[in-house]
């Protein structure tokens, strides 16, 4: 084992036989990272969403991950129950192609913390149902060679993709003047 380091891996199981679409993960984790907190309710800043279909009374809850620039290429759909979904509708990336997951002021991404700090993330505490559980264990692996980016480095990062560097700096140079 030498040379590698201890990873806490962090999960949250999802029994969809249990949630009965209610919603609370979704008030718990906009409001837990509301500024200031429980400040704000709205589902829409929650982190994570119930993928919906009423018809047939399918409740998926999904957490959102990774901003990235660009949407797939390449997509599947899966039938479930007779239902054909999109991949998309299961997919945690905060993507060009929709509006899922980004902040609706800013349109800067959301990304789950697994809130960061709470021994059990909020939207486990709050589910009445016993729909999520959260798991933790420990791995050992190689040491990372790329960087883990913060939420404000994400939040950069897709601004730069979004107006370009030179355009970013001459706004902050503004800003700073004021
Ligand atoms: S709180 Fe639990 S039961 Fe309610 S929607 Fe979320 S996962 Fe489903
Ligand atoms: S773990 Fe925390 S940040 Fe992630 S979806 Fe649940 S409440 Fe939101």
């Amino acid at each position: 084992m030498d040379g590698q380091v201890k990873q806490k891996i962090k999960t949250i199981k999802v029994d969809l036989d249990k949630c009965n679409g209610c919603r609370a993960c979704e008030i718990a984790c906009a409001a837990y990272h509301a500024t200031p907190k429980y400040s704000n309710f709205n589902p829409a800043r929650s982190r994570v969403r119930m993928v919906i279909d009423e018809r047939n009374d399918e409740w998926v809850a999904i957490r959102a991950t990774d901003y990235t620039k660009a949407g797939c290429d390449g997509r599947r759909t899966y039938t479930i129950n007779g239902k054909e979904y999109s991949e998309c509708s299961f997919c945690g990336s905060v993507c060009p192609t929709r509006d899922l997951f980004k902040e609706p002021d800013s349109g800067l991404p959301l990304k789950c913390d697994m809130c960061e700090g709470e021994e059990v993330p909020m939207c486990v505490q709050i589910c009445s149902r016993d729909a999520l559980t959260y798991e933790e264990k420990e791995v050992h692996e190689e040491p990372a060679e790329t960087v883990k980016l913060n939420e404000m480095e994400i939040g950069l990062k897709s601004l730069i993709d979004q107006y370009g560097v030179q355009k970013l700096t001459d706004t902050f140079a503004r800003m700073l003047q004021k």
